[in-house]
């Protein structure tokens, strides 16, 4: 099975979401890797723009599964792989933080399975009074025809559920995924501890 489909999104380009310290963001896009030094501060409200920042939606694929745990760490005994904390906010496209929004992810192992019997490397979340979430896991291995990627739904309390994925700044497989999209490519920096990573949600609330 595949979690391809057959929408092709328009290239948009990348807003870096915002990180505590300066990092050099590395930003894959259509064309190739890009690499920029970008000094930005910790904002008590996030940056955002207009209505086109919208963050599009993706297919589940064939691998969600309801009622994972309720945790912001996937890391468990036995698990191998690249530890990534990946943190950002929930908001409207107004701006405005979305307080208490449902965050949950799956993705693949750091060899490219899912673990379809249990719930390794699932777990959903609620993002804190500010919007924000928390993510500790490893990075997803890569799996035949798709490029690396987390899956993830996000619902603001009482609102539909936006279903998509978060992709890795210069991943070959970037190019030859028919589904990638640079609008949901995560800012990546290397850390002493792993690597950090940065996405904001932005939903349409109306
Ligand atoms: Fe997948």
């Amino acid at each position: 099975m595949t979690d391809r489909d057959d929408s092709r999104l328009t290239r948009r380009e990348f807003l870096a979401a915002s990180l505590a310290a300066p990092v050099i963001f590395l930003v894959g896009t259509a064309d190739g890797l890009e690499a920029f030094a970008a000094t930005r501060e910790l904002e008590a409200t996030p940056a955002c723009g207009d209505a086109d920042d919208i963050t599009p939606s993706q297919t589940p694929g064939p691998f969600f599964k309801p009622r994972s745990p309720e945790r912001q760490s996937l890391l468990e005994p036995g698990i191998r792989g690249i530890r990534i904390v990946l943190e950002g906010y929930v908001r409207s496209t107004k701006c405005k933080p979305v307080p208490h929004a449902l965050v949950d992810f799956w993705h693949a192992d750091a060899s490219g399975a899912y673990d379809n019997a249990g719930y390794r490397l699932r777990g959903h979340q609620f993002a804190d009074d500010q919007g924000r979430y928390r993510l500790e896991t490893i990075v997803p291995g890569v799996y035949p025809g798709r490029t690396r990627h987390f899956h993830v739904r996000v619902q603001a309390p009482n609102r539909p559920v936006l279903t998509t994925q978060l992709y890795f700044p210069g991943e070959p497989e970037n190019k030859r995924d028919s589904i990638f999209n640079p609008k949901l490519v995560i800012a990546l920096r290397d850390s002493a501890a792993g690597k950090s990573a940065a996405f904001d949600f932005a939903l349409d609330l109306g």
